[in-house]
């Protein structure tokens, strides 16, 4: 028998639940990828250009397997792409792992019913979490909506082990044709990725080699180091678990088998339940992703000012971290954790602007976007979704960055006119006397932005907007 196996968001061929399945069985195995365009949330610019690489590994891991990958464009309407295949090379059946966006979801489930109407067996298979959405349950029942809770029942749980098989054995069909990675357009037109090429490379292996020097040392520093934003604190595996090039279990059992440390496990091991917790919700509340998890929170009253949120987007607020880390985004296609929780905070507090532009231009930019992580990490910082952060929680951005990138690294890194200010003055450059800004070449309002808003003022305006909402509730 023929197998169509359709990746989708898990693009390896180590520990790929669907894959191990059609061998097990002993099928043929037709490997395809169908590029879908459209959509509430069409793949971002930072996304297309990662997964164009992710591609360009996957398809030359099948090569080096003996096979051939097989890629579409899906124009929009993968039925029509998947029928097609079937026919051409009277396929029997149609594995996949799973996706849990709602939009994905609604897709499949009515694939899966065409695809049996036409003959085909299809069956799906976990997807890229440690634990699937529906898997986890509160003791009542329920989907849980705080995260500590959810850990621990997580933590119950054992992770499964590692998917083990011959690729050498496989058996694949070879489909001519196809199109090719270039008919995808996935790279940017205008030179805007210029900078990706040192930071990232989006092949597998340099993942495994990431996944490697984690498990090897980094790891038992990240509880230490992670909130630093002028240092390499983090693992930055984010887009290659973003696009299933590593599952989560592969970087669990890396992780355990080398540090078997309480301290690892409540550091780097409890990002990953982060993870999952994610999609536990974009799963259980699926419009979140476009609206609050708490509905009370349609009623805010947020500004809607193009020119705040260009001025934010370019990182041109005049408070230096926050443009830091704007620009971070811009240049990288990435941009630290507390970052982004500054950033996103700034934006719908002090700016008091919708979480959801935000949403957008971190989907558009980041490499690792995803949108149960992101639809998360937007909520938390507004105050509208599980578990999130107190609206009436204000960071104050210039105490944060002298917190936490302390020697100001990241902020001269990025906001290099800026560079030559001694750090009393870094973060608050309105505050430095007339020669101290002279002898560092800065000049307020033409090198470098006055600040959008007095971020005192601004917490004020927050809280103000916040007791209005409370009243009108
Ligand atoms: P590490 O710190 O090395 O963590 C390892 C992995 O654990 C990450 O790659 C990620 O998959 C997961 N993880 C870590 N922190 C979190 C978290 N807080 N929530 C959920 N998962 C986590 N993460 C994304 O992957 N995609 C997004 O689009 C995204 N958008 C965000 C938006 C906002 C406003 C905020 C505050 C956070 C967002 N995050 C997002 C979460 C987090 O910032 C990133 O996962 C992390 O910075 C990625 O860097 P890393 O790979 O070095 O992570």
């Amino acid at each position: 028998k023929k197998c169509l196996l359709w990746f989708r968001k898990d693009l390896r061929l180590t520990d790929h639940p669907a894959l191990a399945k059609a061998i097990e069985e002993g099928y043929e195995i037709l490997p395809v990828f169908l590029y879908e365009e459209g959509g509430d949330w069409p793949v971002g610019g930072a996304s297309k250009w990662w997964l164009h690489y992710a591609l360009e590994s996957l398809s030359s891991s099948v090569s080096d397997a003996g096979g051939r990958l097989l890629m579409k464009e899906g124009g929009g309407d993968v039925r029509s792409s998947l029928e097609e295949i079937i026919e051409e090379h009277g396929i029997d059946l149609v594995y996949w792992c799973r996706c849990y966006e709602p939009e994905a979801i609604e897709r499949d489930t009515v694939l899966k019913r065409e695809l049996r109407d036409l003959g085909c067996e299809v069956k799906s298979f976990e997807g890229n979490v440690l634990n699937e959405p529906f898997s986890i349950e509160s003791k009542s029942g329920g989907p849980y909506k705080v995260f500590t809770p959810y850990w621990k029942m997580c933590r119950t749980h054992e992770v499964r082990s590692l998917y083990e098989y011959d690729l050498s054995k496989v058996r694949w069909v070879m489909a001519e044709g196809g199109d090719a990675l270039e008919d995808f357009d996935l790279l940017p037109r205008i030179d805007w990725d210029r900078e990706f090429y040192a930071i990232w490379d989006a092949r597998r292996e340099v993942g495994e080699r990431i996944l490697s020097d984690l498990a090897g040392g980094k790891a038992m520093a990240y509880g230490e180091q992670r909130d630093l934003m002028g240092v390499e604190g983090t693992s930055r595996l984010g887009p290659y678990l973003a696009w299933g090039q590593l599952s989560p279990q592969e970087v669990w059992h890396r992780i355990v088998a080398e540090n078997a440390s309480e301290e690892v496990h409540s550091g780097y091991l409890r990002q990953l339940y982060w993870r999952d917790f994610s999609y536990h919700l974009m799963y259980h509340f699926p419009h979140t992703v476009s609206s609050p998890l708490r509905e009370e929170w349609k009623l805010f009253a947020w500004k809607g000012d193009g020119e705040v949120v260009q001025a934010w987007q370019e990182g041109r607020t005049g408070i230096p971290i926050i443009d830091a880390a704007m620009r971070q985004l811009w240049q990288t296609g990435w941009m630290h954790n507390r970052a982004r929780m500054l950033v996103a905070c700034f934006l719908v507090k002090h700016l008091q602007q919708d979480w959801m532009y935000g949403a957008r231009w971190f989907w558009d930019t980041l490499v690792d976007a995803d949108l149960a992580n992101n639809t998360m990490g937007w909520q938390w910082s507004a105050g509208c979704g599980a578990d999130a952060a107190p609206y009436f929680r204000v960071f104050n951005p210039i105490t944060q960055a002298e917190k936490f990138d302390s020697h100001g690294d990241y902020v001269r890194r990025y906001v290099p006119e800026l560079a030559k200010l001694p750090m009393k003055y870094l973060n608050r450059p309105w505050e430095a006397p007339a020669d101290v800004l002279e002898n560092a070449g800065v000049e307020l309002g033409k090198t470098y932005p006055e600040p959008i808003i007095d971020v005192a003022v601004g917490r004020q305006v927050a809280l103000d907007a916040y007791q209005r909402f409370k009243e009108a509730c």
